[in-house]
């Protein structure tokens, strides 16, 4: 036990530097359940379907161990990784320290393959115990959960302390399993509070266990730890907790800070006011080369088209033929001769142009 709270000292200060010690926060745990409650309810167990491992790394990604040397991993001093490499994957040496990535990261989706030793031994936490911390500050437990019963937020796929799985997906010791994580780091106030915690979303085995869950500050063992401010990146680091556990193939996509531009699409304004008697004109049926019916109806002042499958597209008068879509990046442009006879309409839609005739004499 000593040995492991040394341990996580050291890896906090390494990460955080020393300010960090003197000023670990014991707050209150926002936490419905004790940590380590072995009255939790064990999550059921799930038998994965075949998976198809090593999964090839994507063109995007940073391949952060490919299984031939430790050249991108540091200790804890910053020295070299003192894991052993063989048969393309690595094995933690009890007692050689965790490891931590030469590279930092933040917001991750990050591929990981491990393996708890074979034959298994020990039990509980002691039973093919390993980690993958997220920033140095988070972890996804790894761990023998295979017919081995332990605190429900210390088994596999479990984020430490805080969050078990959903449910139990782990493989026999020996067979190699995945875990495929979706990580936002967390974010800070100017003063340093917390703004936005972590967030997390784990696969294990191709299954869900971790559904993007709020992370309540950095995992720990018998304490709640608040979060500190800290840096937007930092390395990955795996836990040594003195069993042999494999890995391979690790591979992340670092990820935009966020895909979606804040606040809502701006709808397209009415440039021009079109009288009814002008609109009417539009009105009536349409077809495309191939027979497709359209219909174009003047409804409580308001240009629609109506298309066989039901949908109904609302039209922004822009010009005196040319509209808008109200809901779609797109627009209706009306064909009108001299004679002011409508003679069909072009919909302009996703880079196509599509020619539309009309069928019926206007009225
Ligand atoms: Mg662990």
């Amino acid at each position: 036990m000593l040995r492991k709270i040394c341990r996580g000292v050291c890896l906090i200060a390494l990460v955080l530097g020393a300010p960090f010690m003197t000023s670990a926060a014991t707050g209150q745990s926002p936490m419905r359940w004790l940590a380590h409650d072995m009255q939790r309810p064990r999550p059921p167990v799930v038998t994965p379907g075949k998976l198809a491992l090593p999964a090839l790394a994507p063109s995007d990604a940073v391949i952060v161990f490919d299984g031939t040397d430790l050249s991108n991993w540091r200790d804890a001093e910053g020295g070299q990784a003192r894991w052993r490499v063989r048969d393309g994957y690595m094995e933690s040496v009890p007692d050689s320290g965790y490891i931590f990535s030469a590279g930092k990261f933040g917001d991750v989706q990050l591929h990981v393959e491990w393996a708890t030793p074979v034959p298994a031994s020990g039990r509980g936490q002691g039973r093919g115990n390993s980690g993958i911390f997220l920033m140095g500050l988070f972890e996804v437990q790894v761990l023998d959960s295979f017919e081995n019963e332990t605190y429900t937020d210390g088994q596999a796929g479990a984020i430490y302390g805080q969050h078990p799985p959903l449910v139990n997906a782990c493989l026999p010791p020996g067979e190699w399993q995945s875990y495929d994580i979706v990580f936002r780091r967390p974010h800070f106030h100017e003063d340093g509070s917390i703004a936005r915690p972590a967030r997390i979303t784990v696969l294990h085995n191709g299954i869900l266990v971790q559904d993007n869950v709020t992370i309540w500050g950095p995992t720990t063992w018998l304490q709640h730890r608040a979060y500190e401010r800290q840096a937007d990146k930092l390395p990955v680091s795996l836990q040594d907790h003195g069993n042999p556990v494999r890995y391979r193939n690790i591979w992340l996509r670092e990820l935009p800070e966020s895909a979606e531009p804040s606040g809502l699409a701006e709808q397209p304004a009415t440039t021009v006011t079109l009288s009814p008697e002008q609109l009417q004109k539009f009105a009536g049926a349409y077809s495309t080369p191939l027979g497709d019916a359209f219909k174009v109806e003047l409804k409580d002042k308001r240009l629609r088209v109506h298309l066989k499958t039901g949908q109904v597209i609302d039209l922004i008068p822009r010009s005196a033929t040319e509209f808008a879509m109200r809901h779609t990046a797109g627009k209706i442009e009306f064909a009108v001769k001299d004679t002011g006879e409508v003679t069909g309409f072009t919909m302009h839609l996703g880079g196509e142009k599509y020619p539309i005739t009309r069928l019926a004499a206007q009225p």
